[in-house]
């Protein structure tokens, strides 16, 4: 039984239109170990072709090829990614090294694919190389060897696995004489040590030192000559150790492994780590934009809902009355909008009314809420006013500036909520009953004013503002029962009115109000309800009672503040649109470069191929690269949005005294997820374009 043997070969290669090209036809020949066969003939005779249909690279032919005794064709796919990595060794014209990585690492390679262990394969490769004399050139990159020590690596490579058969397809062909000598020799060693050897050459002087010479023309053998005198030696020292060696191979070999899959990946994503870069630093803007954007969605929602509590108590609940026009969403000021309007400038409550309000949130508690013991009374509620008067500039403020009689509008005029404190108050403090004042010996009422209101007094200093007497002018009630109220005050403080800060608001004592109105002859309509509950998870069930109750709302701040969730949300979304968009811009970048980096490497998978590397191998390897690119790009994303995240804390800290932004740790780990999820998903496709390649193709690839 011969080494290997072909039985009437055909090769076609299909043309398209249903036409073929005929590159061999009708080959029958058979060749033992330890011959050194060289392959001659005109270019384009079909030899190259032959090369790879013994190599196990191309399947497409009819005949067979057996390999000691066993049918090629009777392999599965695997079996013969088996057969190209331990039967066979390639060595080609063009070197083939992998350009990015190290000789050494070129050499172990072929092992690396079976998973060979560390020690193992560093031990093997360097003996092997050490043999051809390279053993001083282990860490240099290909590039920086000449012609024959390229060619020795890649003999270095083809022996490593100790295979029976060497392929060498013009190993020669692009190395000067002298060289030429040199790797011939090696060949004749490598023949000499009982392998079989067959070398495509153009040159009958390389022909004439091998054993036997065989002759393609035209897909056909044309001439077959075994030298007589061919001299075999005898070598001290084997290239590789063989045959009886073979035994301490170990018998179940492994496949690449994860391990080696992420250094190879590394190395690749190294050798173009300024493409890779950039690539890292388009997924790293998307997520930080993503976060920061996240970020200050939250951030500014808990800021709006904690400026909204700290204008009321959580133990009290406002109600409001809300004009039914305005409230319904066909109506002229339809919607949130109109509901605000419609709170600057309240409806009266009846005196019929509050009772039945009472009543419709104490049967509802009781209804829906059988755990909640608390019930609304009638003393535990305190009134309140309010009215935008700006429009009818039926409120102003008289006060005397050097002498000099001047006024101020007062847009709102507000009776002080009983949860109103010094600490919301920018200075002073909270307006009461009339006091007797000292030095003029009257009785004075008391108002709060706002800092608008201070500055259009023409002090500088909204605190000077504090104790100064004004007259307060307001009308009250509808023409033609309005009634007018003048009334001489002094300023005990200054209201924060920080949402509307440009408006002029004063605050009076609800009592104080309605004694004025009462002296004048009117009775005063509360237009807020104050409502004192037991806790704040009372507090919350009755705001969610009225908020399904007609006619009636919260606080004025509270329905701001919903109003701005309602848009933070909507605005959120669209953050989050742009954020993805963003993001599936660098899925496709991503995909792109991956895709062009297959193109790039389509030689590099040719030769892992011709080594034996399986589909799922080459995936492998592009695979993790596309996993690491994302894992690199979230990490870095990650880093940079903390960090770029806490400068812009401590920036508006410093600016305005607090942060809209808010991070939660979930953020980024959501961030690093997508990048990896992206960057897998956007690696798939070219993948398994990769892991598709043609072999044969791949190596002809310029
Ligand atoms: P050699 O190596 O002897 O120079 P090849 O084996 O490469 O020749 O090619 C043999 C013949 O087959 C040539 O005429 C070549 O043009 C043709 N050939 C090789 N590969 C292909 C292919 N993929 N498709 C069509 N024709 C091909
Ligand atoms: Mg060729």
């Amino acid at each position: 039984m011969s080494e290997l043997e072909i039985n009437h070969v055909y090769k076609d290669y299909k043309l398209g239109n249903k036409s073929k090209f005929n590159a061999l036809s009708d080959i029958n020949i058979s060749f033992e170990k330890g011959e050194l066969v060289s392959i001659i003939g005109e270019s384009g005779s079909g030899k190259s072709t032959l090369m790879n249909l013994i190599g196990g690279l191309d399947s497409d032919y009819t005949g067979e090829i057996k390999i000691g005794g066993i049918d090629l064709k009777s392999f599965k796919e695997k079996q013969l990614d088996d057969y190209r990595k331990k039967k066979i060794g390639f060595v080609f014209q063009s070197f083939n090294l992998i350009p990015h990585l190290s000789i050494l690492d070129n050499v172990t390679i072929a092992l690396t694919l079976s998973d060979v262990k560390e020690n193992e394969k560093l031990e093997r490769a360097k003996a092997i190389l050490k043999k051809l004399g390279l053993e001083n050139q282990l860490k240099k990159k290909p590039t920086q060897l000449s012609g024959g020590q390229k060619q020795r690596v890649a003999i270095a490579r083809a022996l490593i696995n100790d295979p029976d058969i060497i392929l060498a397809d013009e190993p020669t062909g692009s190395l000067d004489s002298m060289t030429t000598l040199q790797i011939l020799d090696i060949m004749k060693e490598i023949a000499d040590d009982g392998k079989l050897v067959i070398m495509v050459t153009h040159s009958e002087k390389v022909a004439s030192i091998s054993s036997r010479v065989v002759e393609l023309a035209d897909g056909k053998i044309i001439r077959d000559e075994i030298e007589k005198d061919y001299k075999k030696e005898k070598h001290a020292e084997k290239l590789i150790e063989n045959t009886q060696e073979n035994s301490a191979k170990p018998k179940k070999e492994g496949h690449l492994s994860l391990y080696s899959s992420i250094r190879l990946s590394l190395h690749n994503m190294w050798a173009s780590r300024t493409k890779n870069f950039l690539m890292a630093l388009g997924v790293t803007i998307s997520l930080i934009s993503m976060i920061l954007m996240l970020a200050f969605g939250s951030g500014l929602t808990g800021y709006i809902d904690s400026l909204a509590k700290s204008y009321s108590n959580p133990t009290i609940v406002t109600v409001n009355k809300v004009d039914e026009m305005a409230d319904d969403p066909s109506g002229g000021m339809g919607g949130l909008g109109g509901e605000i309007m419609s709170l600057l400038n309240p409806t009266p409550f009846t005196d019929e009314e509050i009772p039945q309000i009472i009543e419709n949130i104490n049967s509802a508690l009781e209804e829906k809420y059988p755990n909640i013991e608390y019930r609304v009374s009638q003393d535990g509620i305190k009134y309140g006013f309010s009215a935008a008067t700006g429009v009818t500039k039926s409120a102003s403020i008289n006060f005397t500036v050097d002498g000099e009689e001047k006024s101020s509008n007062i847009f709102y005029l507000y009776t002080t909520p009983p949860y109103y404190t010094e600490e919301q108050m920018l200075a002073g403090e909270l307006a009461g009953q009339p006091k007797l004042d000292e030095e003029s010996g009257e009785m004075l009422g008391e108002i709060m004013v706002s800092a608008k209101i201070a500055s259009e007094m023409g002090l500088e200093n909204y605190e000077d503002a504090i104790g100064q007497i004004v007259t307060v002018k307001a009308s009250y009630g509808q023409f033609p029962n309005a009634i007018s109220i003048e009334q001489k005050c002094k300023i005990t403080g200054i209201v924060d009115v920080s949402m509307f800060e440009t408006m002029l608001v004063a605050y009076l004592d609800y009592d104080y109000f309605d004694s004025m109105v009462t002296t004048n002859g009117g009775t005063l309509s509360p237009t807020s309800l104050y409502i004192q509950t037991d806790s704040e998870a009372t507090t919350d069930t009755i705001n969610l009672i009225l908020s399904g109750m007609q006619g009636y709302t919260g606080s004025v701040e509270n329905q701001m503040a919903s109003m701005f969730n309602e848009m933070m949300s909507t605005f959120s979304i669209a953050l989050a649109i742009i954020a993805g968009i963003s993001l599936i811009v660098a899925m496709i970048m991503i995909l792109v470069v991956l895709y062009m980096s297959v193109s790039e490497r389509t030689r590099e998978i040719g030769v892992l191929k011709s080594i034996g590397a399986r589909k799922r191998d080459i995936k492998k390897i592009f695979t993790t690269e596309s996993f690491l690119i994302g894992l690199f790009s979230g990490i870095v994303g990650v880093i940079f949005s903390a960090v770029v995240g806490g400068l812009l804390i401590l920036l508006f800290n410093s600016l305005l005294g607090f942060a809209p932004l808010a991070f939660h740790w979930y953020y980024f780990v959501i961030a690093l997820g997508l990048s990896v999820v992206i960057s897998v998903l956007a690696g798939l496709y070219p993948a398994s374009k990769a892991a598709r390649l043609d072999p044969v193709e791949s190596l002809r690839h310029e």
